[in-house]
């Protein structure tokens, strides 16, 4: 399907199919012809959108054709002959569907990310930021923060008598209110932004527990070697997977353990700094291995981790073994007892990852849309401080004796009982609550965004 967008695109329908373009939003069978010399090229289906109520907000057509590379080559040849016709950019429809007020930066960047989903969070996620979630919930503040604003202007224009009593009091919560949501909207553990990049999975362990046969069992593929010989993966390898409509990252990371390798050294380096960085660390032990091997791997034992008992088949080889080693307990997630030969424990362990996912990411069927990029946090984070500046200085104009105020670290604010009572340190808790509402305005595009537009718009496909 070729699209055409703008002013002339009616012509070019028009000079491609000898005749007025179809009724507005109706398909219609016509002879794709070459404009010169009236040779058919192809016949297909060809609907109009005229503006503005089409993608763009501009004219548009689409024209549906057998998509050999040979029809492709002969209507692109054509088209690039007409007037004022070019090639769009990666994104180009979805920029001037922007520009032309059809939608916001948000819902931009929903689309992108619904093109590029791979799973089903991700796509219910992207929807959702398409459909406008996000965009209206930072607009909702923004417009908020514009009242309040316009009410601090009006109490520095005029006098106490001019305006409603208490509407300053008013105002002071209206903001703390606003600064209240933004602060718990942002203590979210980034979830919609890991959920756009994936979830990372590491796989620690002393060598030869069966860390690659796990990350194989799980990827089921053979992506990493697994071999009987110790530190064979000295390097990090990395599959990324759906599980349970969940993106993944997993890792296999070489095996804990000091050596005089260099090479295997560096593999442990890298393992360890992957370990840190970890949503979730499946830290791998077996019967075969001694503890004492063990004990670098169970440091990384926390509340984000499982502990796996691989080989339990060879379990009666070992009657010695214990697990949990040692009967000390150790603060993770949960302890399963496996084979990766055998496949006990794999339904287990599949569950478990399932579980914690959807429980990370329950957020997904609450009222309030994730925050999805950086971008957001970022305008966000600066959108709070300037909030905590104008309540200071509502809160230290009103009250003669200043107490003590939590600011843009997050913590919450709660001070409606010592709101001010009149027009207060005016014109610089004007100039900070202005501030914060173009810091929301940039999240969805309506100010200041020209610098970063071509950033946005270049993750794009052609055609979208
Ligand atoms: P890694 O060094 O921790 O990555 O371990 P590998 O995955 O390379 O496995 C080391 C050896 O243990 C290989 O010979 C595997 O076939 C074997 N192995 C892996 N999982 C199991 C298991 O569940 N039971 C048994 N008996 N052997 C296993």
């Amino acid at each position: 399907m070729i699209r055409l967008s703008g002013g002339q695109a009616g012509t070019v329908v028009s000079a491609l199919t000898g005749g007025e373009p179809p009724p507005s939003r109706q398909a219609r069978l016509r002879r794709i012809c070459d404009p010169v010399s009236g040779e058919e090229i192809d016949r297909g289906l060809v609907v109009w959108f005229p503006a503005p109520h089409s993608f763009t907000g501009e004219d548009m057509a689409e024209l549906h054709l057998h998509g050999s590379g040979a029809v492709t080559a002969r209507i692109m040849e054509i088209l690039s002959q007409q007037p004022h016709m070019c090639l769009a950019e990666a994104g180009e429809f979805t920029r001037r569907a922007f520009e032309n007020g059809k939608i916001d930066l948000t819902s931009a960047e929903g689309i992108a990310d619904l093109v590029a989903a791979e799973t089903e969070a991700q796509r219910v996620q992207a929807l959702r930021q398409m459909e406008g979630a996000l965009g209206r919930h930072y607009e909702s503040w923004r417009s908020k923060l514009v009242t309040a604003l316009a009410h601090m202007e009006a109490g520095i224009d005029f006098s106490d008598e001019d305006l409603p009593p208490r509407l300053m009091a008013r105002n002071f919560d209206d903001i703390l209110m606003v600064y209240n949501e933004i602060t718990q909207h942002l203590d979210d553990k980034c979830r919609g932004e890991r959920l756009r990049e994936g979830i990372c999975v590491t796989i620690l362990g002393p060598p030869n527990v069966g860390k690659s046969s796990l990350l194989n069992a799980l990827a089921q593929k053979d992506a990493a070697i697994v071999t009987s010989t110790s530190g064979t993966t000295r390097d990090v390898i990395e599959v990324h997977l759906d599980l349970g409509g969940y993106p993944v990252t997993l890792v296999d990371t070489a095996g804990l353990r000091a050596s005089t390798d260099e090479v295997e050294n560096e593999g442990v380096r890298r393992a360890v700094e992957k370990a840190r960085k970890a949503d979730i660390k499946l830290v791998v032990i077996s019967p075969d291995v001694s503890p004492t091997h063990c004990e670098e791997a169970l440091r990384f034992c926390d509340g984000e981790a499982l502990l796996l008992l691989n080989k339990n088949d060879l379990l009666p080889d070992f009657p010695e073994f214990e697990f949990p080693l040692g009967r000390q307990s150790y603060e993770t997630r949960g302890n399963i007892s496996m084979s990766v030969k055998t496949g006990a424990g794999l339904p287990q362990l599949f569950e478990c990852l399932e579980n914690r996912f959807r429980e990370w990411f329950s957020h997904l069927s609450s009222e309030t849309p994730s925050l999805t990029r950086h971008r957001h946090r970022q305008a966000l984070e600066e959108c709070q401080a300037c909030l905590a500046r104008v309540l200071d200085r509502m809160k230290s104009e009103a009250i003669p004796e200043k107490t003590a105020f939590a600011g843009a670290d997050g913590a919450s604010l709660d001070h409606a009982s010592t709101a001010p009572q009149g027009p207060v340190d005016g014109e610089l808790a004007a100039e900070d609550l202005r501030l914060a509402t173009r810091c929301l305005g940039r999240i969805t595009g309506r100010v200041d965004v020209e610098d970063v537009l071509d950033v946005i718009f270049s993750d794009f496909c052609i055609g979208k």
